[in-house]
């Protein structure tokens, strides 16, 4: 018979924001590490977790520089080997240690009068 686990389940602590969070842990000892981290810094979903690159009509570029590490004789973007994104694919061990990964993303908003509702109204 398998056990149960540890559910946690969050709601994000932004104003008004209904996004959850949820995830079942095997320990104890993992379930109470998350309430005490929760209860440090409450949970927020990727659109209120502060980091400034949501894009939106209001922010329309976004630019991310991903320095280059080297473990264990591997070189890394971050902790990734290799990474994608729309347009993309970089693998770190084809380029000389100590280059830097510039990812930018921007939205180009229509034209004034070619704007639609989005399916939004
Ligand atoms: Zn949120």
């Amino acid at each position: 018979m398998s056990r149960r686990g540890y559910t946690l389940r969050w709601t994000c602590a932004h104003e008004g924001c209904r996004e959850q969070y949820y995830s079942v842990v095997d320990y104890k000892a993992d379930y109470q590490a998350a309430w005490k981290r929760q209860s440090e810094k409450p949970w927020r979903c990727l659109r209120h977790d502060g980091r400034g690159d949501v894009l939106s009509p209001t922010n329309t570029c976004v630019r991310t520089e991903v320095p280059m590490t080297v473990m264990y004789h591997r070189q890394f973007w971050d902790r990734h080997g290799f990474v994608h994104g729309p347009g993309f694919k970089a693998w770190a061990d084809d380029f000389p240690e100590g280059a830097t990964l510039i990812v930018t993303a921007e939205v180009v908003l229509p034209a004034a009068g070619d704007v639609r509702d989005g399916g939004q109204s």
